[in-house]
């Protein structure tokens, strides 16, 4: 009999791990991989996206394309999991697995903060960042806020890079004079794991003109005044909001009983990934393991999943503790990127490394998104 494995959701996590074992196993193994999207975009591509670097077609990798053996993809949306009997409920069927894979990611809720829909814009969503690519050309003047309004989100160098490359985009549309950019964060630093990238980015803002609004949020916009209202009760008035909305553990995941609400994110042993349910593991954002919610964490507890399985199946020995390690790159914005790596499992407490912006770096991003589409999407290893 073949090991059955259901992963629901092909996001980082997903497609690391679905990978990983159709490369062990090929056809000896029975994967479901279920998205209810029809392709993968790159966090950092919605940016590229959004400021108009890249044209959308660009980025938008079809799961369609997915031709790997053992591995059948199927395009649903998952409407309810039963972690004991490791079984998801689809709108194109049932599927249940000798192990079962959460990998749904972090949902966004941009109606959990009033006033953004109608007089805002978001740009982490697909739609919400391809959109802002249409309205970004007709902004001429007046006050930009990048601003967050959950208090955890993906990739928290993210709004940072935001600010600093609508400062390029606008100096480049010789717009730049007549904008003030303001970026609101809640945390004292922009990542506060890494003081010594903050440092740098804290110098680029200063040295570009963007204020930094530190340790506060933005809980809703004020239509009427066209005013950004923050946690620390400021109203800063604006003319273009760029926000980071809410994210909350899917919805599906909450009524399995994997998590307790929207906040508390999947409970895992940090070591494994494995829920309270055996054979039941959560991976990428939608856990609460205790490492920042990004692609290269996502695919790195990918791994150590993914490890454990085939060691289940040839009967090896286990695999070692997921570590969270990983390295981000960081937009600098006048075409620099610097990377940050960091450890925040190894050790009694979290380290990390800053590595200066240099051209190394931009090919090596370049790189690293390349290097995921083709594994992920390209024909099986030989
Ligand atoms: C602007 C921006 C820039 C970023 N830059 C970087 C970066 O430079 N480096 C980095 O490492 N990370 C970056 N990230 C973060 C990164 O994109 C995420 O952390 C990463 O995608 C998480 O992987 P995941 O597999 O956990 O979830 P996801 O990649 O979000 O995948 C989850 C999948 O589950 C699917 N899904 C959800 N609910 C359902 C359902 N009910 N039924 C079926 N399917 C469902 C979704 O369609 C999705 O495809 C960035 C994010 C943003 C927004």
């Amino acid at each position: 009999m073949k090991t059955r494995v259901v992963v629901l959701g092909a996001g980082f996590a997903g497609l690391e791990l679905t990978t990983i074992l159709s490369d062990a196993f090929g056809e000896a193994i029975d994967i479901v991989l279920v998205d209810k999207g029809d392709s993968f975009v790159l966090g950092f591509s919605k940016l590229d996206v959004m400021f108009g670097r890249r044209p959308p077609a660009a980025v938008r990798h079809r799961y369609a394309d997915i031709v790997k053996p053992g591995v059948r993809f199927v395009q649903s949306a998952v409407r309810s999991i039963d972690p004991a009997a490791r079984r998801a409920v689809t709108d194109h069927g049932t599927f249940e697995g000798d192990v079962l894979v959460v990998a749904l990611g972090a949902d966004l809720d941009p109606a959990a903060a009033p006033g953004l829909t109608e007089s805002g814009h978001e740009f982490y969503s697909v739609p919400g960042a391809f959109a802002l690519r249409d309205v970004l050309p007709s902004f001429e003047r007046g006050r930009a806020i990048v601003g967050v309004m959950g208090k955890v989100f993906k990739c928290p160098p993210a709004p940072s890079e935001c600010a600093l490359l609508l400062d390029d985009y606008l100096t480049a549309r010789g717009r730049r004079k007549a904008v003030e950019i303001t970026l609101v964060m809640p945390f004292g630093i922009p990542i506060p794991p890494s003081p010594e990238t903050s440092k740098a980015l804290l110098s680029a803002f200063a040295e570009r003109g963007i204020t930094f609004v530190k340790d506060t949020r933005v809980q809703a916009l004020d239509p009427a005044r066209r005013a950004a209202l923050l946690t620390d009760g400021t109203a800063l008035p604006y003319e273009l909001f760029l926000g980071v909305p809410v994210h909350r553990v899917p919805q599906v995941v909450v009524d399995s009983g994997l998590a307790a609400g929207p906040d508390a994110w999947v409970p895992v042993n940090k070591q494994t990934l494995e829920t309270a349910f055996p054979g039941v593991y959560a991976v990428g954002d939608v856990n609460g393991v205790g490492t920042p919610k990004a692609g290269v964490f996502a695919e790195g507890a990918a791994r150590v999943v993914a490890a454990a399985i085939v060691a289940g199946i040839r009967g090896g020995s286990p695999p070692g503790a997921y570590t969270g390690e990983g390295s981000c790159y960081v937009e600098f914005g006048h075409g620099e990127v610097g990377r940050v790596d960091v450890d925040f499992l190894s050790g009694p407490k979290p380290t990390s490394a800053f590595h200066e912006p240099s051209p190394t770096l931009v090919a090596e991003k370049t790189d690293f998104g390349a290097s995921r589409v083709k594994r992920w999407f390209g024909s099986p290893a030989s």
